[in-house]
């Protein structure tokens, strides 16, 4: 067997898939620009490779949830406006206003704080205030359209204020879907009416954002109206569709990009009657072959994949034959004539027949955005 992988399993990464992703999704926004969100390591995909290849398809904008993920990007030298916007109490935003980085506001702590690294660094701090219209997560409470005095005004008035010192800059202002993925769903309506709503309380303030977003995925790709000056896909620049209901990544134009793959570790012929894996839920039913893959929960493989998901071997889909372990998990090949170092995938776009990130998410009962995600430090991401 040539020798193809340095590692028992590597997740392979399509980088033209995400710069054609993203080319897709900037054409559904219209005139709209494009934040790429990549947090999360690009939701497993690997964060600094990801997010070029986004830049390189279109991506006016990166998106990410920590300050840290926001820094590796600016440490790895990628210039394009970031956006950070997950925060918490006692965190210093110097250097994220030393590296020229946009913050998320959702209450005036952060503006408080956000002032102070200002005055700090001497930088004027660019930042996106969040309305919650409804998600019911982070960012300012709207509450009724007209409303005095919700959070969302407090907010607004504040950061008014902070700009007329001059160290703030309110250059956003967004908010996030509860159902996006739900199209039709009344909140979808609701919340967009609200996020007008927000953006005329704080413009009439005398706020001039200049960026008001609000679309992630499922909105960029069903209500084109969300989309406002600027859409905020994840998922879907990974080529990964939100919801069975919205299409498959073929409907929508999209490549999945990753390709998880691991090499038979271990094959043996083994009788009927053998039970397989700790706890023996799975007994071999007679006699088979049984096929070790080295990669188990503590890379990412659901415990709850065991005896559900399937995996490509030798052409064929085959489950999982009992638990799945820690550094390992089984498949029962029946008589399929596999070796030791036969490559196996696990999910990746299904074209070869293999299964693809959503039915991981259904056969483990979870979504395709945790798939994904879930790879662990031990799986090289090897880049296409
Ligand atoms: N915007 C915000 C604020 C988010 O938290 C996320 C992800 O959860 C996204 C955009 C991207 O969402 P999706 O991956 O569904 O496109």
């Amino acid at each position: 067997h040539p020798v193809v992988l340095r590692h028992p399993a590597e997740v392979r990464i399509d980088l033209d898939a995400i710069a054609a992703n993203v080319g897709e999704l900037r054409r559904r926004a219209g005139a709209a620009d494009l934040m790429a969100v990549v947090k999360a390591d690009a939701y497993g995909h690997g964060l600094v490779p990801s997010a070029r290849a986004a830049l390189a398809g279109g991506a006016g904008w990166l998106g990410v949830a920590q300050l840290q993920e926001a820094l590796a990007l600016r440490a790895a030298g990628i210039t394009a406006p970031v956006l950070s916007w997950l925060h918490a109490p006692g965190m210093d935003f110097a250097p994220a206003l030393t590296a020229g980085i946009d913050l998320a506001a959702s209450a005036p702590w952060t503006l408080d704080a956000v002032l102070e690294a200002a005055r700090a660094t001497g930088e004027t701090a660019r930042v996106h205030l969040k309305v919650d219209t409804g998600l019911g997560r982070n960012g300012a409470f709207l509450a009724d359209a007209g409303a005095r005095h919700t959070d969302w005004q407090i907010l607004v008035d504040h950061a008014r204020r902070l700009e007329a010192e001059g160290a703030v800059r309110v250059v956003g202002i967004f908010t996030h879907f509860a159902y996006a993925d739900a199209p039709g769903h009344p909140t979808v309506r609701h919340q967009q009416e609200a996020f007008a709503d927000a953006v005329a309380i704080a413009e009439r303030a005398g706020l001039t954002p200049e960026v008001r977003h609000m679309s992630n995925s499922a909105a960029t790709l069903t209500t084109p109206e969300s989309a406002w000056d600027l859409v905020r896909p994840g998922l879907s620049v990974y080529g990964l569709s939100p919801a069975p209901e919205i299409g498959t990544p073929e409907q929508l134009g999209l490549v999945p990009a990753m390709t998880a793959v691991a090499r038979a570790a271990v094959v043996k012929r083994v009788p009927g009657g053998q039970g397989v894996s700790y706890g023996h839920t799975y007994t071999t039913p007679g006699p088979t072959t049984l096929v070790d893959i080295p990669l188990g929960y503590a890379d990412g493989v659901p415990r709850h994949a065991s005896n559900r998901a399937s995996v490509l071997v030798e052409g064929e889909r085959r489950r999982i034959a009992g638990r799945v372990c820690m550094d390992q998990f089984v498949v029962d090949v029946g008589d399929l004539p596999v070796r030791a170092g036969d490559e196996v995938v696990l999910f990746g776009p299904g074209t070869a027949g293999e299964p693809t990130a959503q039915d991981w998410a259904e056969s483990v009962g979870t979504i395709n955005y945790e798939i994904v995600t879930r790879f662990g430090p031990r799986v090289p991401r090897v880049y296409v």
